[in-house]
């Protein structure tokens, strides 16, 4: 049933990993997750290594408590238990594996990146770094022009940006292999911490891997474009390897279109109220991102057959 040659990409993957899976409680738990879910927990189990639990919940204003129960609840009704960062240690007291509870560990990565590095305080909005590129909204693959780089703000109520210079980061990732990306080209300086004083996702995870010993990063395709990004953000921390990356397909319908969590088609909550089992949703969630050939039932202890383990 193995759908994946593990032991073609073994020489690419590190002995019993410590790998994560890390959702942002901004909704409810939807077959992307379990996608992933199910690259992560069946690579760890395959491996011999760990699956670290964190809650992604850097940006306040989109977190909510209310999505991170339901979310524990469904990985708990799917059966998916972690290793490290277990719900009760998420819960007991400040927990290193909740951003928010994090802010220490932050604030002293920042410290070394200002002896490091040169970071420059920036004014401006979202809003003006899109006018700025020609269009009205701002993604994630906006260039920062450098605007406020020379301008000596003070940093008080400004958000806070990475210096990033020109230059190459090539790292191999265990599925797609050899991978060159240009940070300077793509992002330009990195925004750290934002107007509102919230760290953000790329630099709250790179210190969160490093500090919590990941040495696997498993993802969706879509994020590959950050990777490089990751990579120099991590060697200025100090990391002197970077994690071990694989970046998996992301799940689509039968005709190859992309399934919308809006349209309801991939809701955890909608399909055990409909009555599908958890080893059904499992199946459905490795058919959709390629690791079985059809939807068949999978338990959670058959998860490492998927990449040829047992
Ligand atoms: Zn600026």
């Amino acid at each position: 049933m193995s759908a994946v040659d593990l032991a073609a990409l073994a020489s690419r993957l590190p002995a019993r990993p410590l790998t994560r899976f890390a959702p942002s409680p901004t909704g409810y738990l939807h077959l992307g997750h379990v996608a992933n879910a199910v690259w992560v927990w069946g690579l760890a189990r395959a491996l011999d290594g760990r699956v670290l639990l964190r809650l992604e919940d850097h940006d306040r204003g989109r977190c909510r408590r209310e999505y991170e129960a339901a979310l524990l609840d469904d990985l708990d009704w799917l059966g998916l238990e972690p290793d490290v960062g277990a719900p009760r240690e998420l819960r007991v007291g400040r927990s290193p594996y909740r951003q928010q509870d994090s802010g220490p560990a932050y604030e002293a990565a920042l410290a070394t990146l200002e002896q490091r590095t040169t970071l420059f305080a920036c004014s401006c909005s979202r809003k003006e770094l899109a006018r700025a590129e020609g269009g009205d909204v701002l993604n994630e693959e906006t260039r920062y022009p450098g605007t406020c780089r020379s301008r000596g703000l003070g940093s008080s109520g400004l958000g806070l940006r990475l210096r990033v210079e020109p230059g190459v980061e090539r790292f191999v990732d265990a599925r797609l292999g050899a991978q060159a990306q240009e940070p300077s080209a793509q992002c330009g300086d990195l925004l750290l911490r934002d107007r509102q004083g919230q760290w953000t996702y790329q630099f709250a995870v790179v210190v969160d891997d490093l500090r919590h010993e990941v040495d696997l990063v498993v993802r969706g395709e879509d994020l590959l474009g950050s990777t490089g990004r990751q990579v120099l953000l991590g060697r200025l921390l100090g990391r002197a390897e970077p994690p071990v990356f694989l970046h998996h397909p992301l799940i689509r319908k039968a005709g190859g279109e992309k399934l919308s969590k809006a349209a309801g088609d991939t809701g955890i909550r909608e399909l055990r109220v409909a009555g599908v089992s958890p080893a059904e949703t499992l199946g459905r969630a490795a058919f959709l991102t390629g690791l079985l050939p059809r939807p068949q039932p999978l338990g959670v202890g058959d998860l490492a057959k998927l990449f040829g383990a047992g």
